[in-house]
């Protein structure tokens, strides 16, 4: 409000917008699972955890099966490629962006895997994005190498034949 006059407000006039700068600053426990998955990603390894009773495979690995409850215990490696189940096209442009909009991301569902996770689409056109397109991972550089998803720059189309909606319609 530092560059509005004073003069300018009306003192009756009801207040519809201010402005106030927030910080969050928390520390997050990954837990023994997630260790093991983002460790992995440095690798350049995809590490799922089955459940035993439902033999759902979570990527990333929670330690426990939230629709059965029990431990997931069983560590399963997975191939870095997978399909678009759903995306989303970003055309706002937003404070602190560094990709050239518009961009997409999407859900990607890693083959063998039954739960997906968000990530950068690129090497492809906006436009050309479509659910069940297949994908692979791109890796970061060796020295970019983090314990987390970002040690994956993006995805990018394999150009294989899409994955049909049959396939893949109960993770959408
Ligand atoms: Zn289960």
């Amino acid at each position: 409000m530092a560059d509005v006059e004073q003069s300018e407000i009306d003192p009756n006039a009801p207040v519809t917008k201010i402005s106030t700068p927030i910080e969050l600053k928390y520390h997050f426990t990954a837990g023994r699972a997630a260790s093991r998955f983002m460790r992995g990603l440095m690798k350049k390894k995809i590490l799922g955890q089955r459940c035993p009773s439902c033999l759902k495979v979570y990527v990333p690995p929670r330690g426990s099966c939230a629709s059965c409850g029990v431990p997931t215990e069983e560590e399963v490696e997975l191939p870095p490629k997978g399909i678009v189940t759903t995306y989303c096209i970003v055309n706002v442009p937003f404070y602190g962006q560094k990709i050239k909009i518009p961009y997409v991301t999407g859900t990607i569902l890693i083959d063998g895997a039954d739960i997906g996770f968000m990530h950068l689409l690129q090497e492809v056109e906006a436009e050309e994005v479509r659910m069940g397109m297949r994908v692979e991972a791109v890796w970061q550089d060796d020295s970019e190498m983090v314990p987390g998803l970002e040690s994956i720059k993006y995805f990018r189309p394999t150009g294989e034949e899409d994955a049909p909606f049959e396939e893949y319609k109960e993770y959408v």
